[in-house]
């Protein structure tokens, strides 16, 4: 992967045009001061998304400095063959990584999934395991839910790596099949029968090597190792990555 920056000419109307929206960021600030989305209380001007304080309480995985595998890295051992596997955050029912989930799921902020799509995207800077990643594919959800919702929340996080990592994205080559029964309703060997072929891959994968698929939040792994398991049947030698947001604890 190739990190690109801004140069040059990009700098200069970029600051132009910085300024101007800084005034109008400050205007639409005082007009609508905006909340943290973990504690509602009102955010300063250089904050976004949360305030500093339930930022700070986030719990990041550190994934980026480990030198031993990882929990990640452990949970598709025996399953399926990964070659990289990155999470940013750990996921409990209690922590503030819920209303994070929640506000991106279900309260319409496609911008959290951005905002934290971007520090996803700079923390993978520092694994070389990455470097050879050609593509991102967000882990497709269902068209009516998509429709629902009015956007896929695993693409709003590509959205955000690719601020960093200037990579092709490709939101067709998996896609989803039918529109299955809540899974959290379901215990976890239910779960893994109704996952099984979900998704359908098209044969177009095979013009890559290595793929890093990209999804909100990883509980057992059954939905990714559902996919590479559909993606290895169409192309056996593919290297496969995999990025998630958060990974449940
Ligand atoms: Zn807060």
């Amino acid at each position: 992967m190739n990190v690109q920056r801004f140069q040059g000419k990009e700098i200069e109307s970029g600051f132009k045009r910085s300024v101007v929206f800084s005034f109008w960021d400050g205007f639409v600030h005082l007009l609508f001061p905006s909340s943290c989305i973990v504690c509602q209380g009102e955010l300063l001007r250089t904050e976004q998304i949360c305030c500093s304080v339930c930022f700070s309480e986030l719990m990041f995985t550190q994934f980026e400095k480990a030198r031993e595998p990882t929990p990640l890295d452990q949970l598709f051992w025996g399953r399926v063959d990964v070659s990289a596997a990155y999470a940013l955050l750990y996921y409990e029912k209690t922590n503030t990584v819920k209303p994070l989930l929640r506000a991106l799921k279900y309260e319409n902020r496609s911008d959290v999934g951005v905002f934290f799509g971007k520090l996803i995207g700079n923390k993978l800077i520092e694994l070389k395991s990455f470097s050879s990643v050609e593509v991102f594919i967000p882990v497709p959800i269902h068209q009516k839910k998509r429709y629902d919702r009015g956007y896929n929340q695993s693409e709003q996080l590509v959205k955000g790596i690719s601020t960093v990592w200037r990579l092709p994205v490709d939101k067709k080559v998996v896609s989803k099949r039918m529109h299955t029964q809540s899974q959290t309703k379901l215990g976890r060997f239910k779960r893994w029968d109704n996952v099984e072929d979900q998704f359908y891959v098209n044969t177009a994968i095979r013009q890559y090597k290595h793929i890093a698929l990209v999804d909100d939040v990883i509980t057992t792994g059954a939905t990714l190792e559902a996919i590479i398991q559909q993606i290895r049947l169409i192309s056996p030698e593919i290297q496969i990555s995999v990025i998630s947001l958060a990974l449940a604890k």
